[in-house]
Formats: C-alpha cells, sequence, structure tokens
C-alpha cells in the first residue's frame, strides 16, 4: 500500500464486498465470522495479555508486530491456506532409482518431480514460473528412459 488512505480504501472495498467483516462488538464479529463467541473472546484476551507482557508466546512473533485488540470497530475476515508444492522428497541416484537407507538402489521404483531428490532443500525461490515443471519433465524424462531399460 501507497499510503495509510490506500489502504483504508482497500478494506472498505473489502468491506463492500463482504470479504471483511466490520463489527462493533466482538459479540457481533464472531456471529458474522461464525466463530465461537467465547473462543475468540478467550484469543483477543491471550493475544492482549501477550502484547502487554511483550512476548507472544502462542506464534513468537516480534514484539514490534504485535498490537493490541482493545477498542470498537473490529475487524475479522476468514483466511485459508492453501499448498504450493511439496519440498523434498525420496532420496535418488542420476538414473532416478529410489534408494534405500544404504543408499542402495531398491530394484523398480523410480521417481521424479517433487518426490524425489531435493530439488527445493534449503530454500524455495517464489514465483518462478516454469521452474518446477522443467524440473518434473527433464527428470521426469530420465526416470521414464531408465525404468524403461529395466
Ligand atoms: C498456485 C500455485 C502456483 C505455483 N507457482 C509456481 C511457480 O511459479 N513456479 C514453480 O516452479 N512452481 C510453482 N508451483 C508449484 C508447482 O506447481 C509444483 O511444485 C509442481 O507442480 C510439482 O510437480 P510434480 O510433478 O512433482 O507434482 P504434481 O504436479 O502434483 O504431479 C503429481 C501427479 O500425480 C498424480 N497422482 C497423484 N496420486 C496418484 C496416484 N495414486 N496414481 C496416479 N497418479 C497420481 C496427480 O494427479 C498429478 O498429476 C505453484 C503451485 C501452485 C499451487
Amino acid at each position: 500500500m501507497k499510503d495509510k488512505q490506500a489502504f483504508v480504501d482497500d478494506v472498505n472495498k473489502y468491506i463492500e464486498k463482504g470479504l471483511i467483516i466490520k463489527a462493533d462488538t466482538i459479540e457481533e464479529l464472531a456471529a458474522k465470522l461464525h466463530l465461537p463467541v467465547e473462543n475468540l473472546k478467550k484469543t483477543i484476551e491471550r493475544q492482549n495479555q501477550n502484547y502487554i507482557d511483550h512476548v507472544d508466546k502462542d506464534f513468537g512473533k516480534e514484539y514490534y508486530r504485535m498490537s493490541p485488540i482493545e477498542k470498537k470497530p473490529y475487524y475479522g475476515c476468514i483466511l485459508g491456506g492453501r499448498i504450493l508444492g511439496t519440498l523434498d522428497g525420496l532420496r535418488v541416484n542420476g538414473k532416478m532409482e529410489v534408494l534405500d537407507k544404504d543408499y542402495q538402489p531398491i530394484n523398480h521404483p523410480f521417481t521424479a518431480g517433487n518426490d524425489s531428490g531435493g530439488f527445493f532443500w534449503g530454500s524455495y525461490p517464489d514465483r518462478v514460473p516454469g521452474l518446477a515443471s522443467s524440473h518434473a519433465q527433464t527428470f521426469g524424462r530420465l526416470a521414464g528412459k531408465n525404468a524403461a531399460k529395466n
């Protein structure tokens, strides 16, 4: 967001669309978000106590990122997660044969894509178009060729 007003305008846009809920009380917010009201109240109390204590006991968030929830209006929305891809797979050799715990090929299983090796070990470069598919295709071809010979 380029400035505070742009942020406020964005929030208001999503309130109009019904994706962000605005309420004057925690009870109203819980009802509109279909959340158990007592649980939401306890979560907010705990979050506020964490803020007073300067320690996020639940998620380890740094203090400068924390803020109390203490005055109306209250805003809420339902967020979800999704899986981009799995990281790290079965141990393989250069023929894409799956290896056992002693690094010996287990006869017949071949693998490719994210289920093989540690292509994304240590880091996941966010949004490099074609990276995972070119990895899957290149090593999939290799696995297929070796499987056909086996
Ligand atoms: C929104 C989104 C954006 C992404 N953007 C990027 C990006 O920009 N760059 C990038 O590099 N990666 C990106 N990814 C990640 C990338 O798509 C995955 O890492 C990649 O598709 C993994 O390839 P794969 O061949 O290992 O597995 P998959 O593509 O998951 O292929 C596995 C295949 O196995 C099949 N299968 C499963 N079970 C069985 C079974 N029992 N029998 C037979 N077949 C079965 C499935 O149907 C599927 O076709 C993105 C992913 C998402 C969701």
